[in-house]
This record gives structure tokens, C-alpha cells and sequence, in this order.
């Protein structure tokens, strides 16, 4: 099994400092879509999508919170071009693993369109019905195509004290969605083991890697937009808190990466670099 990690679109926010913690106030930020691509035993699988070929094309589909974040529009940057540039095609991808279906997350599902997409049932309801207050944050355009989804609930499963449901049976290694609610009603995690312990893809639980630090802290920027996009305030800070007594005492066994972050992507595609020159 190897994992790629890939950034499937870049936004460019004003404020580098506000939304990376460094740079100046009138340099553009970075901000990523971290998403897995798993080369399993039985095809390929992808954990989100980021933005999708449309997208880039017609980035006014994205809705007008992503105006201001200021997409690249780059198609390249999609997974479907990466995993071509790899030697695949769209129909080798078998699987689709959702953190949430928010248009940076799910954008590319009409480029799969033979995949499952794997989702938690309570993100799918959220995404397929949304109360007034969800309604412009999902977009229909992105799942017009009728995907073959795949509802998951919890079910007794436990990971390092998180609830949680095992998926994926015949990857070859284990995979678990562990709910991580908050930023949407319906918001999970990814938790692969990996050789040599196990990464959790946390989607945008957090968006910074020191919210997960002990202390923590958050450049304000990407404070004032999480609390601008949260369906549950309470909820995410206090999974965040549970995410932090995670990284306090497994930190050894389990890495933490999030959508959002470049540093976190950069450093992930070095170690994916070294070890296959090695
Ligand atoms: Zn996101």
C-alpha cells in the first residue's frame, strides 16, 4: 500500500499572516486541499477530492464564501489530472472517502463518477437536506450525477477512545471513520494505519497544525473563519480539546494532518519523497 499526499487546489487569501501565521499583512496566503490518494490492493482510493475539473473552469459553482478565499482555478491542481500524470485513469479509483461534502472536499466526485463515495450518514442527510443556515454552503452541482454512496453510522467501533466505524474491508489495511462533528453537522475523520502506525486526515476539525499543539493557538484569520463556518461551535472546539489529548499521548502512533494546512502538506510529500528514494 503507498499513500500519495496530493493538493487538490490552492486558495490565495489576502493576509499571509492572518491566515498562515507568517509572511506580511499584504502577502497572499496559502491555504491547500491535503487530500490521500491510497494505492491499495484492489485499485485506488481517494480521501476528499478537493476541487473538481469544473470547477476550475466555473469557479462561480463553488458559491460566493469561496470568492473571497480566492481559488486558483488551476486544473492541474485537480485529482483527477494528478492521478493521469500518475499512469491511472478516473475508472481505476474505486472508492471515495468523504470527510464532508463542503464543495472544497467534494468538488471532484463528478469526475469519479464510477466510484463509491463513502460518507457519514449524518453528513449526507445534512448535505442532502440543508436547514437554512447549510444551504449555501453545499452544492448540488458537485453530486448531480447521482453518486453511488455508501452511508456509514458509528457501530461500537473504538479508536484510541474515539467512537468510531471501521470501512474498507478489503484495502488491506485498516481504515476508520471516526466522527469528528463541528465544522459541519455531519464532519468525520480518516484514521488509516499505515506501516509504521497510523495517520488521522482530519479534514477541517482544525486548520492550523498548532490548534492541535499544546498550548494551542491559531493565527486570527482562520479563527474568525472557522467560527464564520461552523454548524456546531461547541462541538468543534471541544473535539479539538480531544484531538490535543490525542497528539499529548500517542503522538508517537498517530499523525495528525489536516485539509487546509501547507505546512502540514509539505512536510507530508518530503517524508513521501524520502522514502522512495530510499
Ligand atoms: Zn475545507
Amino acid at each position: 500500500m503507498r499513500i500519495h499526499h496530493l493538493n487538490c487546489g490552492t486558495l490565495c487569501p489576502n493576509g499571509a499572516r492572518l491566515v498562515n501565521g507568517e509572511g506580511g499583512l499584504l502577502e497572499t496566503g496559502r491555504i491547500v486541499c491535503h487530500c490521500l490518494l491510497i494505492e491499495g490492493e484492489q485499485g485506488l482510493v481517494l480521501v476528499d477530492t478537493g476541487f473538481g475539473v469544473q470547477d476550475t473552469r466555473k469557479p462561480r459553482q463553488l458559491g460566493a464564501a469561496f470568492a473571497l478565499m480566492r481559488p486558483r482555478a488551476e486544473i492541474g491542481e485537480t485529482a483527477l489530472k494528478q492521478i493521469e500524470a500518475l499512469g491511472f485513469g478516473a475508472g481505476d479509483v474505486r472508492q471515495i472517502v468523504t470527510t464532508h461534502l463542503d464543495p472544497d472536499h467534494s468538488g471532484g466526485l463528478p469526475d469519479f463518477p464510477l466510484a463509491e463515495v463513502h460518507v457519514f450518514a449524518r453528513e449526507l442527510d445534512a448535505a442532502m437536506n440543508p436547514g437554512w443556515r447549510d444551504r449555501p454552503r453545499y452544492r448540488r452541482v458537485h453530486w448531480q450525477h447521482n453518486p453511488h454512496w455508501i452511508r456509514h453510522e458509528v457501530e461500537g467501533d473504538e479508536w484510541f477512545g474515539f467512537e468510531g466505524v471501521r470501512i474498507l474491508p478489503d484495502l488491506g489495511t485498516e481504515v476508520l471513520m471516526v466522527p469528528l462533528i463541528g465544522h459541519t453537522l455531519g464532519h468525520t475523520g480518516i484514521a488509516i494505519k499505515t506501516g509504521d502506525g497510523w495517520t488521522l486526515h482530519c479534514g477541517d476539525a482544525y486548520f492550523h497544525h498548532d490548534e492541535v499543539a499544546t498550548p494551542p493557538s491559531c493565527p486570527p484569520g482562520l479563527r474568525f473563519f472557522q467560527n464564520l463556518n461552523n454548524a456546531d461551535r461547541n462541538q468543534r472546539l471541544a473535539n479539538q480539546d480531544r484531538l490535543r489529548e490525542l497528539v499529548a499521548r500517542h503522538g508517537e502512533d498517530v499523525r495528525l494532518i489536516c485539509s487546509h494546512d501547507p505546512h502540514e502538506l509539505d512536510l507530508a510529500q518530503a517524508a513521501a519523497a524520502d522514502t522512495a528514494a530510499a
